[in-house]
Formats: structure tokens, sequence, C-alpha cells
């Protein structure tokens, strides 16, 4: 886990939601052919899971959603359905 920027500042992660949500990325996303698929390594989504208990710990009010669900328009995070998967860690 590679912290960006600082929690209290604004990020450029996603279009509209910036000021009131925390991006999280992990790298990978394509497949062999450039196209999205789930890459996670089960070390990244173990990390990932990690990353977000503790977040929601802090900030249990917070939803947890996949660019994808704000924009679709775009693929990422390329996880088949980030609500079901985190589906223990939503408010
Ligand atoms: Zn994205």
């Amino acid at each position: 886990i590679e912290p960006g920027r600082p929690e209290f500042m604004i990020g450029a992660h996603c279009l509209n939601h910036n000021a009131h949500s925390i991006g999280i990325c992990y790298e990978g996303g394509l497949d062999i052919r450039g196209q999205p698929a789930d890459t996670r390594t089960p070390e990244q989504k173990a990390a990932l899971r990690a990353l977000l208990k503790d977040l929601h710990r802090r900030y249990p009010q917070a939803l947890i959603v996949g660019h994808h669900d704000l924009n679709p328009q775009k693929a990422c995070p390329c996880i088949e359905n980030v609500a079901r998967e985190y589906a223990d860690l939503q408010p």
C-alpha cells in the first residue's frame, strides 16, 4: 500500500466526486490484450481489503464504489461487483 496525497487533501481521481471521496487504485486492471480485467493478485486483494477495512473503521458512513459506478465510461476498477465484494464493509 503506497499512500498518495494525504486524506485531508482533495484528490483528482473521479470527476464530480473528488471533494467527498478517497480514491484507491491498484496496479493492473488490463489483460494481456489491454482489455479491462480483474488482474489483482491474492496479495493485492488482501492489501485492498485491509485498506478498506481501515477506512471503513474511520469513515463508517462511506460507500465503497467503483469508478465505473460513478462514471460508466470508465471500466476501472475492473472488479465484477465492488458493492457485493465489499458488502461487509458498507455502511
Ligand atoms: Zn478509475
